[in-house]
């Protein structure tokens, strides 16, 4: 790990502001970072004080008005080299991902390839910014819109995606013509520190330096602050629903612009005609993967009560085979839970099964003889729909089963809960699998069929509805909130109509 953490330029002891140079700090405070996987120390990440941020979003102003100046596609290329870079580094970055957030190594490599492939859309984005032109009802008029850039975007991420959620909205915002402050989460700085770093190389080698800055907090501090920052008039923060509550508060009291990614409680519908084989791969990689770790992640398993039996033998035989261990070590498929807080979190929603009148069917143990003490056993709760667990978002691999009648039934308590951000089905019957996307049917951002709620391409638009808190980042159309939209009106005519008939002489 050592050469891969100086390889990728990182020190024991790292700067953690960078704006158009690195930013020295008096602070005082560093982040040490511990990895979930042994305990080990991976270096320690230098605090930005208050007048390290005032720099760097100064910085970032300064920049911008240049950088929004060069033409679309040209900011494409600049794109397009950053994605080179990050292939080259894909392995140590992955490595570190590993290290770091306690994921295995391919979801860790995965996310790297995550942030490359936002790459690769952003360049060809850089040339589709396109605008509507509209017929003027004047004549001699003509009118259109046109997609200008919006400024400083600060990026507040969590501990879960290192690397990938700031690559949605950098890359994106990039092309767009902004500049990114990134306050990544205290747990996972040094993979922050490593990836902008490599962006920043490529930027600087065409005179921009700056676009892609970061400052490293120990708290919310820096987060704080962001958000209350008249000079960043978007933020997109990814998190809990209790962080994106207070940012939300902050930023529209200054009537900023919010794209906001937090907590889901995502739950997938078992009908009886389901392939039951992709029912248990599916639901095993959905509760299982990243320590049921992601946002995405299956909570929530709503199956047909006469397929119940099946499907529970079936995914306990999976549970089974689930090597657990250093997630850097080829083969393991669930590494550790990121700290002691997550633990004790997992821990108590256990605890309150049996109270709630549910019953732990497997699992329900924090490993003990472990390289650390965050291991924990992935989870099957055989539950009822009346149980208040089932409304709450655990960042842990616990997986409630609840019995239903049909697949309305399997809606209602798809959508019975506060977060919006992933659904499923699997069924091979058109009539349970429409009535699912209908409009009648899943309340949530996204919504899949015959796979699990996890583990989105780059190419769509992703996000969810409630307190998930609406917001949608990646492909589609999303790169229209890191921009600012204008309506363009052009008389070339010797006359002044006036819109909607009025006569004013
Ligand atoms: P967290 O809310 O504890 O922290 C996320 C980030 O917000 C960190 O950078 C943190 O420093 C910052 N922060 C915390 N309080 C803040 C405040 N008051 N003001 C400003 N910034 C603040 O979340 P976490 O534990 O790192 O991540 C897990 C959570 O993130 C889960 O709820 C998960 O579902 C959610 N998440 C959502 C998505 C999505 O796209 N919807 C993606 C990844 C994670």
């Amino acid at each position: 790990m050592r050469d891969i953490l100086s390889a990728l330029g990182l020190q024991d002891s790292s700067p953690g502001a960078f704006g158009k140079s690195t930013i020295s700090s008096s602070s005082g405070r560093e982040v040490r970072v511990v990895s979930p996987a042994n305990g080990a120390e991976l270096g320690r990440v230098a605090v930005a004080d208050g007048a390290a941020y005032d720099r760097v979003v100064s910085d970032a102003l300064e920049v911008f008005k240049e950088w929004r100046k060069v033409p679309a596609p040209e900011r494409g290329e600049l794109v397009r080299k950053v994605g080179l870079a990050l292939r080259d580094s894909k392995q140590q970055l992955g490595r570190l991902v590993s290290a770091e957030a306690g994921k295995i190594l391919s979801e860790g490599e995965g996310e790297i390839q995550e942030a490359i492939d936002i790459a690769d859309f952003a360049v060809g984005l850089s040339r589709q910014l396109y605008g509507k032109t509209m017929h003027s009802e004047r004549r001699n008029h003509r009118m259109y819109e046109q997609w200008h850039p919006l400024g400083i975007v600060g990026v507040i991420t969590a501990f879960n995606f290192p690397a990938a959620v700031w690559a949605w909205n950098a890359m994106i915002a990039a092309v767009c013509g902004d500049v990114v402050v990134w306050k990544p989460s205290e747990l996972t700085p040094l993979t922050a520190v490593a990836v902008n770093s490599i962006c920043r190389q490529v930027a600087k080698q065409s005179g921009f330096e700056g676009i892609f800055s970061l400052v490293v907090g120990d708290g919310p501090e820096l987060g704080q602050k962001l958000a209350a920052d008249a000079r960043v008039p978007c933020i997109s923060a990814t998190g809990s629903c209790r962080m994106g509550k207070a940012v939300a508060k902050t930023v529209a009291e200054r009537l900023g612009r919010c794209i906001l990614e937090l907590g889901g409680n995502n739950a997938t519908i078992v009908m009886p005609d389901a392939d039951m084989k992709l029912v248990t791969s599916g639901v095993l990689f959905g509760a299982v993967g990243t320590a049921g770790q992601r946002c995405t992640s299956i909570r929530r398993a709503l199956v047909h009560e006469s397929v119940m039996d099946q499907f529970l033998e079936k995914l306990v035989a999976a549970y089974k085979q689930v090597r657990i261990g250093d997630p850097l070590v080829k083969g393991t498929l669930m590494g550790p839970l990121i700290h002691a807080g997550a633990v004790d979190s997992y821990r108590a929603a256990v605890e309150r099964v049996s109270k709630e009148g549910g019953q732990v069917a497997y699992g329900g143990k924090v490993l003990a003889g472990m390289p650390s003490p965050l291991y924990v056993e992935p989870t099957i709760v055989k539950a009822h729909e009346g149980m208040q667990l089932l409304k709450e978002e655990t960042f842990a691999p616990i997986l409630y089963v609840v019995p239903i009648r049909d697949v309305e039934h399997g809606i209602e308590i798809n959508n019975s809960v506060s977060q919006g951000l992933s659904s499923s089905i699997f069924s091979r019957n058109m009539q349970s699998v429409e009535g699912f996307l209908s409009a009648a049917g899943s309340d949530c951002g996204i919504a899949n069929v015959n796979m699990g709620t996890s583990g989105a391409e780059i190419g769509g638009a992703f996000g969810g509805e409630k307190e998930t808190g609406g917001g949608r980042e990646a492909g589609s159309d999303s790169w229209k909130q890191y921009m600012r939209r204008q309506t363009c009106a052009i008389n070339y005519g010797d006359d002044l109509p006036l819109a909607q008939g009025v006569v004013f002489s």
